[in-house]
């Protein structure tokens, strides 16, 4: 099977669904590359590595031509769409659950896709898991804007100059992004706390050196292992909560998420009103709304003397270890739809069957 790799399309998108390292030990499966001019530049991968990958580099206008499946970090535009030959295979972060739309166009233009949101998130499929890729390239980085924004040190230093005490640090929900924040500022020297509602999570903060900070609030776990989303009652008990804790932090990283649903507020405009001026909020959440009320979602903004850190695009913000583990994400599922370099469906499978958003019947 030919496998395209685009360029991406979206705004600031700097990520590629495949570098070369991946193409080279795919092709020995049988699959063969055509990738579009520049498509690795922004994440450091040149065209020259992608050729020597094996790979043929091309233009766009010929990227797609023979290609039984295309490869993207994020969806494609409607006008992108149109170029796509009916029955084609699309991989990517096609939003299902937050761009009807975007599904819409794909379903009427028969194009076979594939979600990489809605991999089932099982032990089997965890090789393919870029939710959790991403998240974990996220929460690193969202630890290290903090660390650049905030007017103070991280760690506690001892200098003949006098002693500087540590930053303090929250963590609003620690997944994988939040657990990543965390061990990333433990890494960095500050004095660490973590809150999740599931109560699981407990142990994995405490293993990382952290505190988990104990607000009384424990809500339900899924099937799935996320988070059931709390009650207006325990919403509004928790942002009190967080009303008395929040004040006393340099540093508050929330990455607080409800599959397909808003985020949940935790960080009350009273809470930041409330805040140290130089401190600093980074909302991982920010594409789901925020988790704090003054969040402006993709930018970052000065609310009272408190930074407030936005941005959707942090995976993206480090591209060069994003792609390359996005590019194993999109190996390992490529090689599970196409074993031996040709496609092989088995909607019996739950991990096809899971990941397909759109044009099950067209390979029927
Ligand atoms: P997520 O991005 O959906 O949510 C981030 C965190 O926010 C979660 O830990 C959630 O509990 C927390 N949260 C939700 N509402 C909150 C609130 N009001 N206050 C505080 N925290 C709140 O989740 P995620 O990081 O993608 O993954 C969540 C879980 O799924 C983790 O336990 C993870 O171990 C599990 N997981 C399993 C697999 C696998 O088995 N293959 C893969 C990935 C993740």
């Amino acid at each position: 099977m030919r496998v395209a790799v685009p360029k991406e399309s979206g705004a600031g998108e700097r990520r590629v669904a495949l570098v070369p390292d991946a193409i080279g030990k795919l092709a020995t499966s049988g699959f063969t590359f055509a990738v579009e001019h520049e498509a690795g530049l922004a994440a450091g991968f040149t065209d020259a590595a992608y050729a020597t990958a094996g790979a043929d580099v091309v233009s766009r206008a010929e990227v797609l031509a023979g290609a039984g499946a295309i490869v993207r970090v994020g969806r494609p535009t409607a006008d992108e769409v149109a170029e796509l030959e009916p029955g084609t295979v699309l991989i990517g972060f096609l939003a299902p659950l937050s761009d009807p739309e975007g599904i819409e166009r794909l379903i009427a233009r028969g194009v076979v896709a594939f979600a990489m949101e809605s991999i089932p998130r099982t032990t089997r499929a965890q090789v393919m898991d870029a939710l959790s890729s991403q998240s974990t390239v996220a929460g690193y980085k969202a630890t290290i804007l903090a660390a650049d924004r905030l007017p103070r040190l991280f760690p506690l230093l001892m200098t003949a100059a006098g002693t500087v005490a540590p930053a303090k640090v929250l963590v609003l929900g620690a997944g994988v992004a939040g657990l990543q924040a965390i061990a990333t500022a433990r890494r960095l020297g500050a004095v660490v706390s973590g809150f999740d509602v599931r109560p699981a999570v407990r142990e994995q903060v405490e293993s990382l050196g952290a505190t988990f900070l104990d607000l009384g609030i424990t809500g339900a776990e899924t099937e799935g292992g996320y988070a059931a989303e709390l009650s207006p009652e325990q919403q509004a008990q928790q942002q009190a909560a967080l009303e008395e804790r929040i004040p006393d932090m340099d540093v508050v990283i929330t990455t607080a998420l409800i599959p397909g649903r808003p985020a949940p507020k935790l960080i009350p405009a009273a809470a930041v009103e409330r805040m140290r001026p130089g401190s600093v909020i980074v909302d991982l959440a920010a594409e789901a709304g925020g988790n704090c009320e003054l969040t402006a979602p993709g930018e970052e903004v000065e609310r009272g003397g408190v930074t407030i850190v936005g941005y959707t695009d942090l995976a993206s913000q480090m591209p060069y270890h994003a792609s390359q583990l996005y590019a194993r994400n999109v190996s390992a599922l490529l090689l599970h739809l196409a074993p031996e370099g040709e496609l092989a469906l088995d909607f019996d499978d739950e991990i096809t069957a899971g990941a397909c958003v759109t044009g099950r019947e067209v390979t029927a």
